[in-house]
C-alpha cells in the first residue's frame, strides 16, 4: 500500500509504454442452425462482411396457449427481461414466466439489507422492493404482470427440459412448449452437510424471502448469532443482527473481511466500524461441526482447534452454485467457472435456449475470459442485453464493466452507515487514498494500467458519476491513467489536485 504523495510520484512516471487492450470475445457457440425454423420462433440471419444478424420475429403457431418466450425463475434477472418484452410489445399473450417462488420477481439485495432492519426501524418488505425499483424503474407487483399479459407461474418449479421437442416440464406436471427459452434460475447457497449439522434447527442460509422470513422469526428469540463466512452475506447479515441487539460473531477462513474484493488495510477500517458495533470477529478459522442440543436445536459452532462459539442461531454464508439443475444435461456447462456456457447475446449452444444472471457463464469482454458475475447490475444488464438481441436486430456483444456494491448499517438511528461502490476488476497493486472518514477509495493498477476502483460513502450524485469515470478511465489510452485518477478523485471531492 502507498500513500498519496507516493502514488503521485510513481504515477507520473507511469510508462507511456501501457495500453489498454480492448477484450475480444474468447468464445462464441456454433449455432449452425439458428437460422433453421423453430416451431414458434423464426430465426432469420443476414450476413455482412462485418456482422451477423439474428432476428426473432413472433408466430403464433403454439397449439400451447402461444407460450412464445418462456422465462425459467423469477428473481432479478427476469423481472429486468420481463420489462425488455413489455418495452418491445413482445409480452403480452406471447410471456410466460415459471418461478419456483410464490412472489413475482424482486430486488434480491434487499433480503440482507432493509429487510432484515429490526421490526421497530421500518424494514423493506414487499411489494416494496418488486422489480425494477432497485434501478428506478417501474415497480412491477403481480398485477403488473396480469395487466401486461404475462402468464405467471408460481412455486412451480421446472423439473426438466427436453430441448429437441422444445418442452419444459414443471414439479406440478405441467408440460409447457416454448420457441424460445431464457434460464434465469440464479443460484442456490452453498450448505454444510448434513453429517456436519447443515440441517439443524436454527441454522439458516438465505437466498429467498421465505428464507428470510425464517430468519426474522428465528431473530426475535436468538441471543447469540454466529454468522460463517465473512463476505457479502455475512457482513450484512452481522450488520443486521447487531441493529437487533444480539450477541453476533462472524466466523471466516481468511484473515479479513471480503477477501475476495478488499485488501487488508481496507478490510481493517470496516472491521473496526464492525468492532465498534459489538461485533466480534474470529479469523483464519475453520468450522469442524455445528452442535446441537437434545431437541436438535443447534447449540454453537465447533471450530477445527476444538474451541466451541455457543449461539442459539446460525447463518450459514459461504457463497452460492449455479442452478443448473433441470438444464445440466441440455446444455454445455463452464467447467471453470460451472454455470452454462453463452456467448456475448447469451445464447447457449442449443438453438433458441438463452442463460442471464448468475447462472450464465459469460464473455467478458472487457477482460478477455469467461465469467459468471453474482451482482445484481450484471442480472439486470444481462437480461435486457439478452431479450434486446433476441427481439430486435442487435448484434453487439453484451459489454460488461463489473460492479459490485454492499449497504450496510442503514437502520434508523445507526451512528455511521456504509454504502460502497466498486467497478472494475481488484488485480494488481492498490492504491488507498481516503481515512474512511466517511469516504476512502482504493484504485487498483496492474501493468500501468487502472484496472479497478472502489469508493466509500459518496454521495449518490458522486456514485452515479462513477460509472461513466471508471468506464472511460478503464478505456483510456496509455498514459492518462494518473490524470483519470486524479479526475475521479475531484469528481468525489477527496483531493484539491
Ligand atoms: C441475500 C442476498 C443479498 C444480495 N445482495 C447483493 C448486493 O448487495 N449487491 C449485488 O450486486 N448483488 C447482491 N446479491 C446478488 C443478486 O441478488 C443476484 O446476483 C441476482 O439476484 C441474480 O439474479 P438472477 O435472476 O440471476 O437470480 P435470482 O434473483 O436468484 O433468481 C433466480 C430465481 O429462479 C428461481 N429458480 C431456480 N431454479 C428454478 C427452477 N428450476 N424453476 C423455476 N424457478 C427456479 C429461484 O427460486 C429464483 O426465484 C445478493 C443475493 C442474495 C441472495
Amino acid at each position: 500500500m502507498r500513500s498519496a504523495a507516493s502514488f503521485r510520484r510513481s504515477m507520473s512516471t507511469i510508462s507511456s509504454s501501457m495500453s489498454i487492450k480492448h477484450g475480444i470475445s474468447l468464445w462464441c457457440p456454433q449455432s449452425p442452425s439458428l437460422n433453421r425454423q423453430n416451431s414458434g420462433v423464426v430465426y432469420s440471419r443476414t450476413r455482412s462482411l462485418h456482422r451477423r444478424n439474428f432476428v426473432v420475429s413472433a408466430s403464433s403457431s403454439f397449439a400451447n396457449e402461444n407460450r412464445e418466450f418462456v422465462i425459467v425463475g423469477g428473481g432479478n434477472a427476469a423481472g429486468y427481461a420481463a420489462r425488455t418484452f413489455v418495452e418491445h410489445g413482445m409480452a403480452d399473450g406471447k410471456l410466460c414466466i415459471v418461478s419456483k417462488e410464490a412472489y413475482a420477481p424482486y430486488e434480491r439485495p434487499a433480503l440482507t439489507k432493509g429487510y432484515l432492519f429490526p421490526l421497530d426501524k421500518k424494514p423493506a418488505r414487499l411489494p416494496g422492493f418488486h422489480t425494477c425499483v432497485g434501478s428506478g424503474g417501474e415497480r412491477q407487483t403481480p398485477d403488473w404482470y396480469k395487466e401486461k399479459g404475462i402468464e405467471m407461474i408460481y412455486e412451480d418449479p421446472v423439473t426438466t427440459i427436453d430441448a429437441k421437442n422444445q418442452t419444459l416440464t414443471t414439479n406440478s406436471g405441467k408440460i409447457l412448449k416454448y420457441g424460445a427459452l431464457i434460464v434465469a434460475t440464479g443460484c442456490t447457497a452453498s450448505r454444510f452437510p448434513e453429517k456436519i449439522g447443515g440441517n439443524l434447527h436454527g441454522v439458516h442460509y438465505i437466498r429467498d424471502v421465505a428464507d428470510a422470513d425464517s430468519l426474522i422469526s428465528s431473530l426475535g428469540k436468538a441471543q447469540k448469532v454466529v454468522i460463517v463466512g465473512g463476505g457479502y452475506i455475512g457482513m450484512e447479515v452481522a450488520a443486521a443482527t447487531v441493529a437487533w441487539n444480539l450477541d453476533t460473531t462472524v466466523i471466516f477462513p481468511e484473515n479479513h473481511l471480503l477477501p475476495r474484493l478488499f485488501t487488508p488495510s481496507l478490510a481493517q477500517k470496516y472491521e473496526e466500524l464492525y468492532q465498534q458495533n459489538g461485533v466480534k470477529l474470529i479469523k483464519g478459522a475453520s468450522i469442524k461441526s455445528l452442535e446441537s442440543g437434545p431437541d436438535g436445536n443447534v447449540t454453537g459452532v465447533k471450530l477445527e482447534n476444538g474451541s466451541t462459539i455457543e449461539a442459539d442461531l446460525v447463518v450459514i454464508g459461504i457463497g452460492a452454485k449455479p442452478a443448473v439443475g433441470p438444464f445440466e444435461k441440455a446444455v454445455t456447462l463452464n467447467s471453470t467457472v460451472g454455470g452454462i456456457e453463452v456467448d456475448g447475446l447469451f445464447r447457449s449452444n442449443v438453438p433458441g435456449v438463452f442463460a442471464i444472471g448468475d447462472v450464465a457463464a459469460f464473455p467478458l469482454k472487457m477482460y478477455d475470459r469467461i465469467t459468471r458475475v453474482e451482482h445484481v447490475d450484471h442480472a439486470r444488464g444481462s437480461a435486457q442485453h439478452c431479450v434486446k438481441a433476441l427481439l430486435t436486430a442487435q448484434t453487439h456483444n453484451y459489454d460488461y464493466l463489473p460492479y459490485f456494491y454492499s449497504r450496510v448499517f442503514e437502520y434508523e438511528g445507526s451512528s455511521r452507515k456504509v454504502w460502497w461502490q466498486f467497478f472494475g476488476d481488484n488485480v494488481g497493486e492498490a492504491i488507498q487514498i481516503g481515512n474512511f472518514d466517511p469516504k476512502i477509495a482504493t484504485f487498483w493498477l496492474d501493468s500501468g494500467k487502472l484496472k479497478g476502483v472502489l469508493l466509500e460513502s459518496g454521495s449518490p450524485e458522486e456514485f452515479q458519476l462513477l460509472p461513466k469515470l471508471a468506464r472511460e478511465l478503464l478505456y483510456r489510452e496509455k498514459g492518462r491513467v494518473y490524470y483519470g485518477i486524479v479526475f475521479i478523485l475531484r469528481e468525489v471531492r477527496m483531493c484539491n489536485m
